[in-house]
């Protein structure tokens, strides 16, 4: 195989979607298995539908999922500039090539003349009826006027733009990497438009051209551009640069998790959930569009999930790192059918690396959340909180809510239905006892402070249930979670006695006005 080099090519249209990270990560994983070149190309010629910002959130977005590139707008590279609007000047000459080889023309057709022949034309097998051989003969065209007619148009200055001129009942095929030999009939293609009125190339001119500069080996992108390949094709083929055609592979669509219809923004904002990797304010329509990110997902889970969304090892193998992934990635293991995505796969993910992950560099990873709260803990209080709680949080955000108790006092009680039933006034001087001899532990460890229960509940001949759920509400204010010993343990001796005495102080009122 010649030398691998590939490309993302995302146009700065807004925040990149997840399915547009999936894309950048097979491209990387598979740039970075065989030793090729993973570059990143802003496609944007399309100026009406620039947003800015997203050229600078598609680089951060690259960054915190960790897919370093090799050639870009911000590195450079060989084969530059990266941005299309920079290269501009070099696409007219190809168009007026194809032109030249009678593979193109030039229209003059305004927007509305070319409504008109739709409307005309459609009927109801073809509600949308093309540009193409079949009605290009009655446009205004340089392949239907003639020399005087064009003349005079050219003589007004009448904006025109360059079509590709497709001939009628070819087959035009394909490999794909995925989808094996594809197939496309020419009359099913319309005369796509090279370069627009103001001498900008479309996606397909410039993509095509770039492509080839840059000396691409695989075009790897999403199914919808499936239908854009022969055009492609025959692009390549008339610009005389078939020998040097990258190889295709169109990954499959990323649905929905019911599986009916693509997973759209939409979706995730109704459903709560992130679709795209980071956070996207949208100033003009004031939208918030979470992302990854501050849901808490770290990004190595992020890139593990996003592999596995068409694509699996053939083992049974899920959790990989960065490097695994790269060893274990093979674009002959994609999958044709669509991909369910599956938020709570998401998580289980992250879940799997929080729990690998060293408790110091959990605290770290959590103290954002904990400090957007208002506390400041010291590292180690932080590392011990994470050590003990790493296996009861899925996302960093969910930390707080499973954690809060640890950095403040507890004012609720989760279940005081049991407060109501099963609290005995009668032993609150047993319990006030219970408090002092914890409170006079030298040591104030787990197995010390158990003990130290276990002999006093057998002592005081009272049962397991009339006093440890009650030192977990009055520790935590839920009677679930983690051993509530470790948590004792953490919190201190002097913090444990003051829960201890208000928690029982509310316990007798809650009974009383039960
Ligand atoms: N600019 C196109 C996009 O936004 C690139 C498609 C391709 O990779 O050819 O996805």
């Amino acid at each position: 195989m010649s030398k691998v080099r590939v490309r993302f090519a995302p146009s700065p249209t807004g925040p990149l979607h997840i399915g547009g990270i999936r894309t950048a990560l097979y491209n990387y994983l598979f740039a970075r298995k065989t030793g090729g070149t993973f570059i990143l190309r802003i496609e944007d010629t399309d100026q009406t539908r620039y947003v800015e910002g997203a050229e600078q959130y598609i680089l951060n977005a690259l960054k915190w999922c960790g897919l370093e590139l090799d050639e870009s707008v911000e590195k450079g590279g060989e084969h530059g500039p990266y941005r299309q609007s920079d290269r501009k000047d070099m696409y007219a000459q190809y168009a007026e090539q194809l032109v030249k080889n009678g593979h193109a023309y030039y229209a003059y057709d305004t927007p509305e003349e070319i409504d008109q022949m739709r409307e005309n034309l459609k009927t109801p097998e073809d509600p949308n009826p093309k540009y193409n051989f079949a009605s290009r003969g009655n446009m205004k065209n340089t392949l239907s006027l003639s020399a005087e007619e064009i003349k005079a148009l050219d003589d007004a200055n009448t904006p025109h733009i360059i079509r590709l001129k497709v001939e009628p009942n070819e087959e035009i095929t394909f490999q794909d990497i995925v989808r094996g030999d594809v197939t496309f009939s020419s009359n099913e293609l319309d005369d796509k438009v090279l370069l627009k009125t103001d001498g900008m190339p479309t996606y397909h001119m410039a993509n095509i051209v770039d492509d080839h500069f840059m000396e691409i080996s695989h075009v790897i992108r999403g199914e919808e551009w499936l239908s854009s390949t022969p055009t492609h094709v025959l692009l390549y083929r008339y610009l005389g640069w078939e020998d040097t055609m990258p190889q295709f592979c169109h990954l499959p669509l990323i649905l929905k998790p019911d599986g009916k219809g693509k997973l759209s923004k939409r979706y995730g904002a109704k459903m709560g959930i992130p679709v795209f990797p980071t956070e996207w304010k949208d100033d003009t329509k004031n939208e918030l569009f979470i992302g990854f990110r501050e849901e808490g997902f770290l990004p190595e889970a992020v890139i593990n999930f996003l592999a596995f969304l068409g694509w699996n090892p053939g083992t049974e193998q899920e959790i990989f790192t960065p490097d695994g992934l790269i060893q274990a990635f093979d674009l002959e293991r994609v999958n044709k059918a669509g991909a369910r995505f599956d938020i709570q796969k998401a998580r289980w993910f992250n879940q799997q690396y929080i729990m690998q992950t060293d408790p110091a560099q959990l605290a770290a990873l959590v103290r954002p959340h904990v400090e957007g709260r208002g506390h400041q803990p010291t590292d180690e209080y932080l590392a011990k909180v994470c050590e003990l709680m790493k296996e009861r949080f899925e996302t960093l955000k969910d930390f707080w809510a499973n954690s809060r108790y640890f950095f403040e006092e507890v004012t609720e009680y989760d279940n005081e239905k049991i407060i109501r039933k099963r609290w005995k006034p009668e032993n609150r001087d047993k319990m006030h006892d219970l408090k002092s001899s914890i409170n006079r532990l030298r040591n104030f460890t787990p197995d010390n402070i158990e003990s130290q229960v276990k002999k006093f509940i057998e002592e005081q001949e009272l049962s397991f249930g009339e006093v440890l759920p009650f030192i977990r509400l009055a520790v935590s204010g839920t009677t679930k979670g983690a051993s509530i010993f470790e948590i004792m343990s953490i919190l201190g001796e002097e913090e444990v006695a003051k829960r201890l005495e208000r928690g029982f102080n509310d316990f007798d009122k809650i009974k009383e006005n039960a």
